[in-house]
């Protein structure tokens, strides 16, 4: 009897823990990766600090471990702690599929992992792909810099359209000489999932191959640099976070749009792009929109960005699209029919991330469910939800101005930082609404707002869903202006 209540507590505390789990996920993974990797997963039992979960198949946790390795690893450390594990069960009721050769999809083969299908295999195992705190290497030496690169982000990989095609032959052109071209800094924006990331690792990649511990490259998030620089303050050490970014050849900036409204960091960024500038470093920066609109940056910071080449990515056309998936198939080790491609690149257009999200569907689809073999009626089933998600072309500005109608206040003033009491809520209400029917992260979210923090987003949506709660009233109210809000995007 004792052991039974033991284990339902366990199982209990698992699913609990899971689901902070997979709340914070869900903000770091994009939506269908999130719902066709993470969704199906069971927790299982939490004892010992050891979180079990069941996933489907081997195959689905090789996927894991290999994609998902390090953010697994620090959500568990958030949630459970710091000797907090994890551990895989592989649901071995289903038996090993078979691949056939002639099939339209195949698995991709993986390395053989270190124990069989049913044994529990412990995350902590693995030696992790962490990132250390590259400043407080003692004595900093250039070959001591973790460049933080990721090695699958490669101009080979990279493929070529009218979408890019300027941005990409910039960046082979830095890569080849950083620092000594016209293109410093390199100023690339464009929407979520056009490839910011992939083309400026491709540049940092591509020196390393090239030069070797000659040069110093770094990448890192806008995110990463202000939360190395406010513990550097704190800890005293702002001298030696400043020494360090100094060293660096070719530094490279991600989402730069993240500086919006902190002063203090980019006082201290306007200092190191100088010196960097000054000895002929290469600088690579990426933002969301172009630097003159980017919120809440100070004009000398803006007038440096546009020093260089700014470039923009588009989104792609068809036969772009069309590239890319075969590319994306070939990469992951799966061949399609080509009537599965087009009809992917006719559905999905708004950006590269979900023509790459559909690949993915397919491919955890067909392991869940131990198919070998999928035509284009079984893809279209398979794509079904998320065709219907990405032709919603729900915008945050959208949202700002339903809300804003509703209330009869001007659109801008939820962007502002007053705290009138109508506004206020009409803001809430629109934060709440961008969550809930955007793809946009919390910290996206706040940076529409005025560069709000995440945690002010937060709050506003659980302050909306507790009046909801208790409110029939602000029920109806929310189901009017979501229904308008629908409405207006068919
Ligand atoms: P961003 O940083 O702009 O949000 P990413 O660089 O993360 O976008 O790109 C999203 C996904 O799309 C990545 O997996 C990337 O490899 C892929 N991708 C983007 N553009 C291309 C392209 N031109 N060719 C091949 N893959 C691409
Ligand atoms: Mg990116």
């Amino acid at each position: 009897m004792y052991e039974e209540e033991v284990s339902t507590l366990s199982k209990e505390l698992a699913t609990q823990k899971w689901q902070e789990c997979l709340e914070i996920i869900r903000d770091i993974v994009n939506a269908q990766k999130f719902s066709a990797w993470f969704e199906p997963i069971k927790p299982l039992k939490l004892e010992n600090n050891i979180l079990t979960i069941q996933v489907p198949s081997q195959f689905w946790y090789e996927w894991l471990e290999e994609h998902y390795y390090s953010i697994l690893r620090s959500t568990i450390a958030k949630v459970i702690g710091e000797d907090g594990k994890l551990q895989y069960s592989i649901n071995i009721d289903q038996s090993e599929p078979e691949f056939e050769q002639s099939s339209s999809v195949r698995l991709p083969q993986r390395p053989v992992p270190p124990s069989k299908p049913g044994n529990l295999n412990d995350i902590n195992r693995y030696q992790p792909n962490q990132v250390q705190n590259p400043f407080v290497i003692p004595g900093i030496q250039k070959n001591k810099v973790s460049s933080n690169l990721n090695g699958s982000y490669v101009f080979e990989r990279f493929i070529e359209g009218d979408c890019n095609r300027l941005a990409r032959s910039a960046a082979i052109a830095i890569a080849e000489k950083p620092g000594n071209n016209s293109f410093n800094p390199f100023f690339i924006y464009g929407g979520t999932g056009l490839g910011k990331t992939h083309l400026t690792q491709s540049i940092g990649n591509k020196i390393r191959q090239d030069f070797g511990d000659e040069k110093a490259i770094l990448y890192t998030s806008s995110d990463d640099f202000t939360n190395e620089f406010v513990h550097a303050i704190r800890n005293n050490r702002a001298s030696e976070f400043s020494a360090f970014y100094r060293n660096i050849d070719v530094l490279i900036i991600d989402d730069i749009q993240f500086f919006s409204g902190k002063e203090k960091t980019q006082e201290e960024f306007f200092h190191i792009f100088n010196a960097l500038h000054q000895d002929g470093k290469q600088i690579i920066l990426t933002s969301d929109r172009a630097p003159k609109d980017i919120p809440d940056i100070q004009d000398r910071l803006i007038s440096r960005f546009n020093w260089g080449l700014a470039a923009d990515l588009q989104l792609p056309d068809y036969e772009t699209r069309f590239a890319i998936l075969e590319r994306k198939a070939l990469d992951n080790g799966i061949e399609f029919e080509p009537s599965i491609l087009e009809f992917i690149a006719t559905n999905f257009k708004s950006s590269v991330r979900d023509l790459e999200g559909a690949i993915i569907k397919l491919l955890a689809a067909s392991s869940l469910q131990h198919l070998d073999y999928i035509d284009l009626q079984m893809a279209k089933r398979i794509l079904k939800d998320m065709i219907r998600e990405n032709n919603k072309q729900i915008t945050i500005e959208t949202i700002q101005t339903h809300v804003c109608d509703f209330f009869g206040i001007d659109t801008n003033k939820v962007r502002e930082k007053t705290r009138k009491q109508e506004i206020v809520e009409a803001r809430q209400i629109a934060m709440y609404l961008s969550k809930k029917m955007t793809k946009a992260s919390l910290k996206t979210i706040g940076l529409q707002f005025g560069g709000r923090d995440h945690s002010t987003v937060i709050h506003a949506i659980t302050t909306v869903e507790d009046r909801i709660k208790t409110s029939s009233k602000h029920q109806q109210i929310m189901k009017d202006i979501e229904h308008k809000i629908e409405l207006s995007s068919l």
